[in-house]
C-alpha cells in the first residue's frame, strides 16, 4: 500500500527489532493518517528536492518496538508522526537544514552527526495536525549511553 507517490506503508513500518523478536510492528488507522500527512507534507517535498529516494531508518514503531530500543515514552513514531530519514550522498546537516527552510515540521533533530562525515548519523522529523512546535534541535550522543539535546542545528 502506498502512503503517497513515493512511499510505502512497508517502508513506513519496517523494523528489524519486530523482524528479528517476531512482532508485528502493524499501525492503527490513526498513524497510518498521520503518516500518510507526514509523506504528503515533509517526506514528499525533501524527495522532490533532492531528487534522490529518501531512505526511512525507522518511521511508525509499536510501543512494544519502541520500549525494546529505548526510545523516548512518548515518542511520535508510535503515533505515526515522526521519521528518521537519510538520502545517500546528502550531508544530513543539509538535508536537516532544507528541512528547516522549506518545509512544514513539528520537531526536527540531526542527530548523532559528526562534522566531516557527511553519511554520519540520521535526520529525524516530525509533523502532527494543530500547532507546529518548529522545534529544531542538534542531539548527540552521549557517553555511557542517551543523548545530549542542544537548540537549533548545529555541525
Ligand atoms: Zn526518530
Amino acid at each position: 500500500m502506498q502512503l503517497s507517490t513515493n512511499f510505502s506503508l512497508a517502508e513506513m513500518t519496517k523494523s528489524e527489532t519486530a523482524l528479528r523478536k517476531g512482532w508485528r510492528n502493524e499501525p492503527p488507522a490513526a498513524a497510518v493518517a498521520a503518516m500518510r500527512t507526514l509523506c504528503a507534507i515533509v517526506l514528499e517535498p525533501v524527495r522532490a528536492h533532492f531528487r534522490l529516494p529518501v531512505i526511512v531508518r525507522s518511521g511508525y514503531r509499536s510501543p512494544q518496538v519502541n520500549r525494546s530500543i529505548g526510545g523516548t515514552a512518548d515518542s511520535q513514531h508510535c503515533l505515526g508522526e515522526a521519521a528518521d530519514i537519510e538520502i545517500a550522498g546528502i550531508s544530513n546537516f543539509d538535508l536537516a537544514s532544507f528541512i528547516d527552510r522549506s518545509v512544514p515540521y513539528d520537531q526536527l533533530i540531526l542527530e548523532a552527526y559528526t562534522p566531516g562525515q557527511p553519511n554520519s548519523g540520521w535526520v529525524h522529523v516530525s509533523y502532527r495536525a494543530g500547532r507546529l512546535r518548529r522545534q529544531a534541535l542538534t542531539a548527540t550522543p552521549r557517553k555511557g549511553g542517551g543523548m545530549d539535546y542542544r537548540a537549533g542545528l548545529s555541525r
